[in-house]
């Protein structure tokens, strides 16, 4: 009996147990269609790097004796979406047997198994073999607990896995996290290394997707992607990060600067998604390095590194899988203003904004500190409304897909989960962006003015922000500070930074 089995564009694992044996009854298929390039306006870079790897995916399998079909966005039998291609392909191949395996997306898994149920053919569904925990893993591991506390998972993920774990079952080095040690800014030295040399000719594929009218944003050299399109090149993105990065990666994992978009950050995220590599590879990869080199690489740089992957990502799918359906439509804060026209153009008066923002159209990449304390906290206490932000989130980065950004974007960045993800929300004023950058000295506007036409905008949303949640935050004990300072300001301050920041509202196109 002959099988249908769907890949999807993220599942491009050739460690997978489906493709251990060679079997002339089994046919893999890929599909490039409108339902996934027109679903967001995505970053050309992204539709770009996910076809060229999903392309390869396929030929290394072609090249093992699997047997292939691959449809591309251009193909005569494209049915338009997933679902359609995937039973279309499956009746004219007359197949009594589909498969696929579990999506990372709702909106994927929803469409794929109700095709699935409605196709009256045998189906069978396997696990992607990807992650470190299941679906269901992380409910069991919060059964007992209020909260959905990140730092609880992490250390569970490092007893299961062993990892940065003495003989007696004991984080090595005597801590957990040492996240305090990592919170330097950068001011040009250490000196950081070029790129390593991954530049990935798409400019087939960048045709077609103009030939086809699909809409996208951002810009593209369109013969030097620079992306890791299969795993050769995943695993010299993890060398390069070892060798080069690592040692200082935890130190200026939250600095940003305006003459460095990556700085020590590894780039690794779009192998990561699209499971050209697998997470506890990178991980031992890392480990293995700090105990191999313990003078060059301090153990804060490593745990720094493997807390993001082990804890944090996982987390973050371990939330989306215990909130979804209903996350996607959470606002705690009732936010509904729309989003300036300068995001989709960088060309804002606020150099942090500006720089944020034309390091993600130009290179489809801004690293973690720039899309939480600069995109996202200018969002969230200028009263962006989240679907807004979800779907520009969701289109501009390499790494976009919904699992990972809507949890970062709604939860972490927008506090939309009403606390969630986080304790409370992530915001600041000028300060935060100030100590941690270079970005206010060539800025249109003076980080320590609260009001006035040159004040830092961020200083008068800052207090307007606490202002008009009170009724929401007041009783967060992790704030209680924060409304005892405002409180002590004269109600003179206080109004004219409110009117300051209302002012800025209701001009928010020309800031
Ligand atoms: P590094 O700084 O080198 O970190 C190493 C790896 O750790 C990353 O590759 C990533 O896999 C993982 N990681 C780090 N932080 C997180 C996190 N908070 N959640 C999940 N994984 C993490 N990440 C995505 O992969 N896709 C997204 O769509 C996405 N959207 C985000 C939106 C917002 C508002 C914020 C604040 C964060 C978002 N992140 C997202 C998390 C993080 O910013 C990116 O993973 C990281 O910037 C990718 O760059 P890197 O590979 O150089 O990361
Ligand atoms: Fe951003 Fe304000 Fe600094 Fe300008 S002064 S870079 S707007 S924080």
């Amino acid at each position: 009996m002959t099988t249908l089995r769907l890949i999807l564009g993220d599942q491009l694992n050739s460690q997978h147990h489906w493709f251990q044996d060679v079997n002339k009854h089994i046919s893999y298929l890929l599909i490039e269609c409108r339902s996934e390039t027109d679903y967001t306006v995505h970053h050309i870079q992204k539709i770009c790097a996910f076809f060229k790897a999903m392309r390869l995916f396929a030929a290394e399998l072609q090249s093992k004796g699997h047997k292939v079909i691959y449809i591309t966005l251009d193909h005569p039998e494209n049915q338009g979406s997933l679902a359609q291609n995937w039973l279309f392909q499956a009746k004219k191949l007359s197949v009594k047997k589909i498969g696929y395996l579990l999506p990372d997306e709702y909106r994927v898994d929803q469409a794929l198994s109700e095709a699935a149920a409605d196709s009256g053919m045998e189906v069978e569904v396997a696990d992607t073999d990807h992650f470190l925990t299941t679906r269901t893993d992380f409910g069991a591991i919060f059964s007992n607990r209020k909260q959905y506390i990140m730092e609880h998972f992490y250390r569970t993920m490092r007893t299961k896995y062993h990892i940065l774990m003495d003989e007696y079952a004991q984080p090595v080095g005597g801590k957990w996290n040492f996240d305090h040690d990592n919170r330097n800014a950068w001011k040009g030295t250490p000196g950081v290394p070029e790129l390593p040399n991954i530049a990935n000719d798409v400019s087939d594929i960048y045709q077609m997707l103009v030939k086809e009218g699909i809409s996208y944003i951002g810009d593209i050299k369109e013969k030097e992607l620079p992306w890791p399109v299969d795993a050769a090149q995943a695993k010299q993105l993890i060398q390069h990060f070892i060798e080069y990065l690592l040692p200082y990666f935890g130190s200026y994992q939250d600095a940003m600067h305006t003459q460095e978009t990556y700085l020590f950050h590894s780039r690794l995220s779009f192998a990561l998604n699209i499971k050209l590599i697998h997470p506890l590879e990178v991980v031992k990869a890392v480990e293995t390095a700090w105990k191999a080199n313990p003078d060059d690489i301090q153990l804060s740089q490593a745990e720094g590194f493997i807390r993001q992957i082990i804890g944090w990502r996982e987390y973050m799918r371990g939330v989306y899988w215990n909130k979804m359906p209903g996350y996607k439509h959470l606002n705690y804060f009732e936010h509904k203003r729309p989003l300036p026209s300068w995001f989709w153009t960088g060309e804002t008066k606020m150099n942090c904004l500006r720089h944020a923002i034309t390091n993600s159209l130009q290179n489809a990449y801004a690293h973690h500190i720039q899309r939480l304390m600069v995109i996202g906290n200018f969002a969230l206490l200028a009263g962006i409304d989240p679907d807004e932000i979800d779907q520009w989130y969701l289109g501009i980065y390499i790494d976009a897909l919904e699992w990972v950004e809507i949890t970062n974007t709604r939860g972490m960045s927008q506090f939309a989960d009403g606390g969630i993800v986080g304790t409370k929300p992530y915001v600041s004023s000028a300060n935060y962006i100030d100590k941690m950058s270079n970005y206010c000295t060539s800025c249109h506007y003076n980080k320590k003015l609260k009001t006035g036409d040159k004040a830092c905008p961020f200083n008068s949303l800052y207090w307007h922000f606490y202002h008009r949640h009170h009724d929401k935050l007041a009783n967060n004990p992790r704030i209680g500070m924060m409304y005892i300072t405002w409180d002590k300001m004269s109600s003179t301050v206080q109004s004219e930074m409110i009117q300051q920041a209302e002012r800025y509202l209701a001009d928010a196109e020309h800031l």
